[in-house]
């Protein structure tokens, strides 16, 4: 057969999806290959990861055409056979780490998160030693809860003497951040950032506990890191100024509904502010945002 990927969301990080297809199928004796409009196909997948990226919208010569991904409100997952196959990361060769997931889902069900949704209650899904890559040490976990998940706490615990570089790249949830698992954390070699997640301004006091558990284990606190769900702007600002007390380097969100919903102007006019550093130094959000 012959086999065409689409990364919709354009290449910028490698798509789990699409890789584990290109090595199930050329485990098959399958060509494979990043579509081209030139070209017949037996088959073409699409995948999109976010609701907001804009559709293909050239025409496919294909016999088959497959979409998936949450970008398409598709929520179900890959066959077992295919899921289980290590990602074929020679199709993305710009990118040297490893990532997947040490657990799927989450305990909590917070109203804005399509996780609970998608992916139900948290429970292991791979070891670190699954995911790494032959040739490579550093590993990009997009875990949506690591902590809340014992299986999660004993990879973190085993990769803690290992040498890997690490990143949680979704966001550590501040309110399982306890001495025992601020210690687990403080042993891990970091990539750059330890990310906390503040959605809401009841994190706040949470949020500085934790970051008092881990700078006490041993994280250096230019680590301290944390994404900013952007609803309520006036609210969003008051928990930048109370994070960057704290001494995290923040970054905002805008809320996004899970029908892809833009942002308010306000709202991306604020995330604009928070995120390019340049911008944020050189001005406060009120002379920003002055008409
Ligand atoms: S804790 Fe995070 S992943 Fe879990 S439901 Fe809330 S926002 Fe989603």
């Amino acid at each position: 057969m012959k086999i065409g990927l689409i990364d919709v969301d354009s290449r910028h990080f490698p798509n789990l999806a699409l890789m584990r297809l290109s090595a199930w199928h050329k485990a098959q004796g399958d060509a494979v290959e990043w579509w081209n409009g030139f070209t017949h196909y037996d088959r073409v997948y699409l995948s999109k990861v976010f609701t907001f990226t804009p559709d293909h919208d050239t025409v496919i010569d294909a016999d088959e055409i497959v979409t998936g991904g949450t970008g398409y409100k598709d929520y179900g997952t890959l066959p077992p056979e295919v899921e289980e196959t290590f990602p074929d990361y020679s199709i993305y060769p710009q990118y040297s780490r490893a990532i997947g997931f040490l657990t799927r889902g989450c305990v909590r069900s917070c109203p804005w998160c399509i996780v609970p949704r998608k992916e139900g209650m948290i429970r292991p899904a791979a070891t670190w030693g699954q995911l790494k890559r032959p040739d490579g040490r550093e590993l990009v976990l997009m875990d949506n809860n690591v902590l809340a998940c014992e299986h999660g706490l004993e990879q973190i615990r085993r990769m803690g003497r290992e040498e890997l570089r690490v990143d949680f790249n979704q966001g550590l949830d501040a309110r399982l951040i306890t001495p025992d698992t601020a210690a687990l954390l403080a042993k891990l070699k970091w990539i750059r950032f330890v990310r906390l997640s503040c959605d809401t301004s009841a994190m706040l006091p949470v949020i500085e506990q934790a970051a008092a558990y881990l700078k006490e284990a041993g994280v250096a606190p230019s680590r301290l890191w944390c994404y900013l769900l952007v609803q309520d702007v006036a609210d969003a600002h008051s928990r930048v100024l109370a994070l960057e007390e704290l001494g995290f380097d923040v970054f905002a969100q805008p809320y996004r509904d899970y029908d892809g919903g833009e942002p308010t102007s306000e709202q991306k006019d604020f995330a604009r502010w928070v995120n390019v550093k340049s911008v944020h130094r050189s001005c406060a959000w009120e002379d920003y945002s002055r008409p």
